[in-house]
Parts: C-alpha cells; structure tokens; sequence
C-alpha cells in the first residue's frame, strides 16, 4: 500500500538524518565542501517535520476522505507528496 511505503520512507530517511556526521575523509572540516554539507544534513530534521505536518494533515480519515482537504482518499496533494517522497514524482499522478 503507497501509505505504508511512505511512511517507511519516512522512517527511514529520519533514521539517517540522526546518524552522527561522519568524518568527511582527508578534508578539512573548514572545506567549503565539508562545511556545505554539514550545513545541508542539518536541513534534514527541519524539511522532515515539514513534510511530516503535510502528511499529518493529509491523510484519510477512514470513510475514503481525506481529512485535510475533504476529496477522496488518496488526495491529489497526498499523492504529489507521496510521489516525490518515493522518487516517484514522472509517474502519472
Ligand atoms: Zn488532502
């Protein structure tokens, strides 16, 4: 079901994003490329509870609604978040 493997994609990218930093390598941590990165994976938390809020809210609400926007469950919103979370987001959503 679409549902669970977003969420398990969900679970898993938040899993990674708690992971320590690793060293990146021979590199100075003051490399810009170091520092850059370091910058982008503490992103992660913040776009995660984003998404997260987006999920919450777009969700069914068990009678095949959504309980955010009131279409029918899957919503188009759920479905384009949910696309782009599984790297899915050519297919025909
Ligand atoms: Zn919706």
């Amino acid at each position: 079901m679409a549902e669970d493997r977003v969420t398990a994609a969900l679970d898993e990218i938040r899993e990674r994003s708690n992971r320590p930093i690793p060293r990146a390598g021979s590199l100075p941590i003051s490399h810009d490329g170091v520092r850059t990165l370091m910058e982008s994976a503490g992103d992660v938390p913040r776009l995660l509870a984003a998404l997260a809020a987006l999920l919450a809210d777009h969700r069914s609400n068990g009678r095949n609604l959504c309980a955010g926007c009131a279409d029918v469950w899957p919503c188009r919103d759920y479905e384009i978040i949910s696309a782009a979370l599984l790297g899915e987001e050519n297919s025909d959503v």
